[in-house]
């Protein structure tokens, strides 16, 4: 096992006024992770960002770089560089000089520069713009410059607060493909803020699901979409449809409860008797018929179509069944006719295998 890069350690950090921005925070982020720190606004992911950076600083705790205690080590020499949301890239100067400043402040020999900014240049493919000013270049570029200008400092650590927040959508999508690619190439560790649930699916290794200055869940994009811990992190990373439940009965690891607008359905779960549970089943594994199905094994019932919207690729297809339970469908628009092949006013039959069903207990 190899020591972790960043090592945080109870740490909170406490604004004057009294808001607890951080509160009692340990993980530790392995070498060479793409790691996200996601949350809505307001749970302080950036705070805790800054304090690995050294420009805020804890109220309480040890945060730990390389095995190196950070508390004395003010931000320039810490063996970390951030990007900011608004790149911060020096609009006088061309993009070869701005991607030369941090080594040239620092006494790094002009032959030496010029060979790190060339090969910062080619990392983030801007070789054939080196003599453009950033003024004349487009959001994504921009943000390039400034992905190398951090890069060619070679950091252990990179740190990325909200770095695509500012690009419209498709350049978006294209920037998490090349920061996913810059980051395998260059194998440094990248810790990025986002409050956005797909960018951090889609590019991080891990992440950190925060609520509150508190973490919810440290797992995996599959496992924290696949395996939530909790309401909060069901509900928060992708869509997810949360059936209250009350369990009657248990044997072994099989339970028996009634669930609202469903009735008594048996699922896997090692809840006692009498607990409160919410049944949580992502839209895209719920499928809809206009018969009954056959099969007793499986949960469904039936409602009426209450809305339809459609999204090309796929349909959202909302159902309202029983005792004010919706469900959200999500269908493959597969066919090229008819999308979900639905109407609203329909009566129709909504199924899902049990194993489908996520038994929440907080
Ligand atoms: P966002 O996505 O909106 O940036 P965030 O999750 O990054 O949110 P933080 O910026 O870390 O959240 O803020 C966490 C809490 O700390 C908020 O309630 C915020 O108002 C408060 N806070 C942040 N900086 C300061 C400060 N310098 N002084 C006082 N309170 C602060």
């Amino acid at each position: 096992m190899t020591e972790p890069i960043v090592s945080i350690r109870n740490v909170s950090k406490k604004f004057s006024g009294g808001v607890i921005a951080v509160d009692n925070i340990s993980f530790d982020i392995d070498q060479n992770e793409f790691f996200a720190l996601l949350g809505p606004s307001g749970c302080g992911k950036t705070t805790l960002l800054r304090m690995i950076s050294g420009l805020e600083t804890p109220t309480s705790g040890q945060i730990m770089i390389g095995g190196e205690d950070m508390a004395l080590t003010p931000p320039n020499k810490r063996p970390t560089n951030m990007v900011f949301q608004s790149y911060a890239v020096f609009p006088h100067m061309t993009v070869e000089q701005n991607v030369a400043y941090g080594l040239k402040v620092t006494g790094v020999a002009p032959d030496e520069i010029k060979r790190l900014v060339a090969e910062g240049l080619e990392m983030v493919k801007l070789t054939h713009l080196a003599e453009r000013r950033p003024d004349q270049m487009s959001g994504g570029q921009r943000q390039r410059v400034a992905l190398a200008r951090a890069l060619v400092k070679r950091p252990k650590v990179l740190l990325l607060d909200e770095p695509l927040s500012a690009l419209d959508a498709k350049l978006r999508d294209d920037m998490r493909m090349e920061l996913t690619r810059l980051q395998e190439t260059v194998g440094i560790t990248f810790i990025i803020v986002t409050h956005d649930q797909d960018e951090a699916l889609s590019m991080a290794s891990r992440i950190a699901v925060m609520e509150k200055g508190a973490v919810q869940q440290i797992a995996t994009p599959v496992e924290l979409y696949e395996h939530p811990k909790n309401r909060f992190v069901a509900d928060f990373i992708g869509k997810v449809n949360l059936i209250d439940a009350t369990v009657t009965g248990q044997k072994g690891k099989a339970i028996t409860c009634d669930a609202k607008g469903l009735g008594k359905v048996e699922l896997t779960s090692a809840s006692q008797v009498g607990s409160a549970i919410a049944i949580a089943v992502r839209p895209e594994k719920l499928k809809i018929g206009k018969t009954e199905p056959k099969s007793d094994r499986i949960l469904k019932l039936q409602g009426k179509v209450r809305d339809v919207a459609y999204y090309g690729d796929t349909s959202h297809v909302v159902i309202e069944g029983k005792d004010g339970l919706d469900l959200s469908v999500n269908v493959q628009n597969e066919s090229r006719e008819g999308g979900s092949g639905v109407e609203r006013g329909q009566k129709v039959w909504v199924h899902w295998a049990p194993e489908d069903s996520i038994v929440l207990t907080e």
